[in-house]
């Protein structure tokens, strides 16, 4: 039976290809998420639930947090940067940021909570197992080389085949 694309619900509800199971940073240590990668036909389906994001009652505080695939292979690092080992934007063809081929649209919090769903055709699950996926404390400007200036990074995951 062929679904049609634009039923999202079917879609999520089917296993995915990849996922990452995410880790926290240490001074961030509510923060739990999974993100779920299904081939679709024009592209992948990110499916991204996290909760325990930074957040207060302030009804201005900022509740986007920069989101990429990085492509090192590893969630380790220093003390200063305990995912350093992540390393740059996931990027095939050598293009500046934005335009890597693991930026992603930022998460947006809701009293720490974030789901989000959307398709990129920058690359395929193949692409980006065994890489990393990153989110940041900052949301991500889309302008700063190499990074969008989107701040520490507050968790990470192994992005790895489900079979
Ligand atoms: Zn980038």
């Amino acid at each position: 039976m062929n679904r049609p694309d634009h039923d999202r619900n079917a879609l999520i509800q089917r296993q995915p290809q990849a996922a990452a199971i995410l880790t926290p940073r240490k001074e961030y240590p509510d923060i739990r998420g999974t993100v779920r990668f299904y081939s679709a036909n024009d592209g992948t389906v990110v499916y991204a639930h996290v909760s325990g994001l930074p957040h207060s009652s302030d009804k201005c505080s900022q509740e986007f947090f920069g989101f990429h695939i990085h492509g090192g292979k590893s969630c380790t690092g220093n003390s200063d940067d305990p995912f350093s080992d992540a390393g740059k934007h996931f990027d095939k063809n050598n293009c500046p940021h934005p335009l890597h081929s693991g930026d992603l649209p930022p998460l947006l919090g809701n009293n720490g909570k974030a789901i989000s769903v959307f398709l990129s055709n920058r690359f395929s699950v193949e692409d980006i197992i065994g890489k990393t996926i990153v989110i940041h404390s900052k949301p991500d400007d889309f302008t700063t080389q190499p990074g969008g200036n989107a701040g520490k990074k507050i968790a990470c995951g192994v992005i790895r085949a489900v079979r």
